[in-house]
């Protein structure tokens, strides 16, 4: 099968390298240096320009946000052939992705919305989880391309559900990161070595992904990597938020994670890793996770 991937970021990457062992894979990149790299490195070919990229029986999308893969759409349309299949792979915006599937649509493009989870870990060694957003036909074909990158795909609902469900699990994992934070520094403060505080919070009931596997390494050894855009999750949760008001229901906790993501990226900044939350926390009290 012939595959366009556009967008050879921290995700993208890893996944143009695993579908090129079974596909033909063209690839293209804003900043083209990575994209020359990826084709010496992966086997993949180079596209020449942008306008290669319509003629792939797939065209994946891996960018930022649904901005950057309208820009792209507006590009290609054109020149889009009957029958491709586009999966937009980027955490983007349900409503946008289901105007952009009505457009593709009356060229007789097929769109699925297939954002994924599982981070750059996730990416590397294949085993992400994505979810997509399509009809039945449209989600076996976009589930036999994306096996070579995911273990675990499901099936969200109609066009736009993929994008939906995303910026909500993600939302509950910034709620997961603000609140253990809060409650860790707190035990601190009250003399509790955070070691033990980690501990018991992991064999009891506030366990959670952010308890015993994210906030340890960065709280206990000083360790800050950059794997996820602080500037990616807090629009995850403003498009989160949007949903909200559009459908007209009540959610406190997620407009408050909302806010203090927002005000976080404000401090942070855009390159800032995600989990330098807990860093404001620290900052909100007076005090550091090192003192
Ligand atoms: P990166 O910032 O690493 O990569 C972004 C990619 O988009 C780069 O290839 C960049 O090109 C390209 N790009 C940026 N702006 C434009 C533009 N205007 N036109 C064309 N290309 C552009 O992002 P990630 O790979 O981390 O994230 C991609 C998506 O995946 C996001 O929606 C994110 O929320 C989601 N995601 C990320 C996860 C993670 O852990 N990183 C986990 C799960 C989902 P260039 O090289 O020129 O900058």
């Amino acid at each position: 099968m012939n595959i366009a991937l556009i967008g050879l970021g921290a995700m993208g990457s890893p996944m143009a390298r695993h579908l090129a062992k079974q596909h033909d894979v063209l690839v293209w990149n804003r900043t083209r240096e990575k994209a020359e790299r990826h084709s010496r490195e992966h086997a993949t070919r180079l596209a020449n320009d942008l306008a290669e990229c319509a003629s792939a029986d797939v065209i994946i999308t891996m960018l930022p946000t649904s901005a950057e893969v309208d820009e792209v759409v507006a590009q290609l349309l054109p020149k889009l052939r009957q029958g491709t299949l586009w999966i937009d792979a980027t955490s983007g915006d349900p409503n946008v992705s289901k105007e952009t599937a009505k457009r593709l649509g009356e060229k007789g493009v097929a769109f699925v919305d297939a954002p994924v989870t599982g981070a750059v870990v996730g990416a590397e060694n294949a085993t992400l989880t994505i979810m997509i957003g399509g009809s039945d036909a449209d989600f076996e074909r976009a589930r036999e391309v994306l096996t070579l990158c995911g273990k675990t795909i499901i099936h969200a609902g109609p066009v736009g559900a993929g994008h939906a469900i995303k910026v909500l699990t993600n939302s509950i994992m910034g709620a997961t990161v603000w609140i253990t934070s809060e409650c860790m520094l707190l035990a601190k403060q009250y003399g509790i070595d955070l070691k033990t505080a980690l501990a018991v919070t992991n064999a009891g009931s506030g366990r959670s992904n952010a308890s015993e596997n994210l906030l340890p390494m960065r709280l206990l050894e000083g360790k800050w990597p950059l794997i996820f855009k602080l500037a990616h999750h807090d629009k995850d949760i403003r498009i989160a938020s949007a949903l909200s008001h559009q459908q007209h229901a009540s959610t406190p906790m997620l407009a408050l994670t909302q806010h203090l993501f927002s005000a976080a990226l404000h401090q942070l900044g855009t390159n800032a890793d995600y989990i330098e939350v807990a860093k404001i926390i620290a900052r909100m009290n007076g005090t550091s996770w090192e003192t």
